[in-house]
C-alpha cells in the first residue's frame, strides 16, 4: 500500500481515537470505579426528566432532557456529568413524551453537546396550541437541522444501544403484548389498586423503557399514568421484578399504583421530583410501604411532603435551600450489585447482588 496523505491523515484519526479512549479510561480510574460497569446519573432538572445512562464501553443513553429556558441551566448539568463520564458526545436521546419538562431542554442540550440519534414515540397527539405543540415544533427544528438521526420506537422494540439491553415497554399509548421473558404471574395487587379513568393527554403515551444489563433490571416508564400501569400489570404482571425503580411522573400521585409499584418488588426507587413538582404523599406513602423496597431515593425533598413523608436526608440529592442542581449516581455491575450516591455529600450506599 502506498503511504499517501489521506492514509496518514487515516493513521492520525487512529492514532486520536486511541488516545481518546486512554484519556477515557484514565478518567474514569480516577473517580475510583473499575471497568465493565454501568453508570447512570440523575441530572437534577427540578421536577422534570434528564437521566443518562452510560455502558463500560462508553456508549450512552439520555432519558429526556429537562426544561426548555433558564439560561441552559439543565444543558449544563447534563454535560456537566456527561463529560464525567468521559463523553463528548451523547450517542441516543431517548424523548418520552413532549411536555416541556421532558422534551424542552432539546434545542439547548444540542448547542451543547452532539448527539448521535433521537428515539420517540412518533407525533404529538396533545394539540394544545401552546407549550407541548411548542415544544415538538422545536425538536422538529432540531431534526431538520439533520445532524442526528432519528428512531421511531414500538412496544417489544430492543433499542440499538450497545453494551445493555433496552427495551421499550410503552410508547404512543400501546403496550406491550406479552409478558417478558420469566414474567406473567397473576398479580395480586390489581384488586387493591383504584380504578381510574383514562389519561388523555401525552403522559399516557410515554415511551417507557426497561434497561437490563447482566443481572440487574431497571424500569424507567416516564409519566406513564395510572390506568396506563393497570392495563400494563394487570391481570397478569407483565413486567416481573425489578430491581431500579424511576419512580413514574417524579413521583405524582397521578402514577405508582400498586398494582405497579408492589409488584416489581423494586430494591431501590429514585424520584426525580423537584421541590413543588411531584413528590406527592400518596406515592411516598406508597414506596415506603412497597414489599422489597430498601431505599427511597430523591432528587429533592418534597415541600409537599415534608418530615413525616420524605426519605431521610442521606437519601436526597437537594434539601431546602437554594438550588443546587446536585445529582445521584448510580454504578452496577452485571452480577447485579450496585451502589448509590449522592452528589451533595458523596454518601454512597452498597446494594449486594441478591440472585
Ligand atoms: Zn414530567
Amino acid at each position: 500500500m502506498k503511504f499517501t496523505p489521506f492514509h496518514a491523515t487515516l493513521s492520525l484519526v487512529a492514532l486520536l481515537a486511541s488516545s481518546m479512549s486512554f484519556a477515557q479510561t484514565a478518567r474514569s480510574a480516577s473517580h475510583g470505579t473499575t471497568a465493565g460497569q454501568l453508570k447512570v446519573y440523575f441530572v437534577d432538572v427540578e421536577g422534570g426528566q434528564s437521566t443518562l445512562f452510560v455502558t463500560p464501553e462508553g456508549h450512552s443513553l439520555l432519558v429526556d432532557t429537562g426544561w426548555p429556558d433558564h439560561e441552559y441551566r439543565d444543558a449544563n448539568r447534563i454535560v456537566d456529568v456527561a463529560k464525567q463520564a468521559g463523553l463528548s458526545r451523547i450517542d441516543y436521546v431517548l424523548l418520552t413524551h413532549y411536555h416541556d419538562d421532558h422534551v424542552g431542554g432539546v434545542p439547548q442540550l444540542v448547542a451543547r453537546i452532539p448527539v448521535g440519534t433521537f428515539i420517540d414515540h412518533g407525533p404529538n397527539r396533545e394539540l394544545d396550541h401552546g407549550v407541548t405543540e411548542h415544544g415538538y415544533a422545536e425538536y422538529q427544528k432540531v431534526l431538520a437541522t439533520g445532524k442526528s438521526q432519528r428512531i421511531l420506537a414500538h412496544p417489544g422494540d430492543l433499542l440499538p444501544i450497545q453494551g445493555m439491553t433496552a427495551r421499550v415497554i410503552s410508547a404512543d399509548g400501546s403496550l406491550i403484548a406479552n409478558a417478558l421473558p420469566g414474567a406473567g404471574e397473576s398479580n395480586p395487587y390489581c384488586k387493591v389498586s383504584e380504578v381510574r379513568p383514562a389519561d388523555q393527554t401525552e403522559n399516557a403515551r410515554s415511551l417507557g423503557i426497561e434497561i437490563t444489563f447482566g443481572k440487574l433490571k431497571i424500569l424507567d416508564l416516564g409519566d406513564l399514568t395510572w390506568d396506563k400501569e393497570m392495563q400494563l400489570m394487570c391481570p397478569s404482571n407483565k413486567l416481573g421484578r425489578v430491581d431500579i425503580l424511576i419512580v413514574s411522573h417524579h413521583g405524582w400521585y397521578q402514577s405508582s399504583s400498586l398494582a405497579l409499584v408492589d409488584a416489581i418488588h423494586a430494591r431501590v426507587s429514585i424520584m426525580d421530583n423537584g421541590a413543588k413538582k411531584g413528590g406527592s404523599i400518596p406515592t411516598l406513602e406508597t414506596l415506603s410501604k412497597a414489599p422489597g423496597l430498601e431505599t427511597q431515593w430523591q432528587l429533592h425533598s418534597s415541600d409537599e411532603g415534608g418530615s413525616a413523608h420524605n426519605t431521610a436526608e442521606r437519601y436526597i440529592a437537594n434539601i431546602q435551600g437554594p438550588d443546587a442542581g446536585h445529582f445521584l449516581e448510580l454504578i452496577a455491575a452485571k452480577n447485579g450489585s450496585f451502589e448509590v450516591s449522592n452528589s451533595r455529600t458523596n454518601f454512597t450506599q452498597k446494594y449486594p447482588a441478591k440472585h
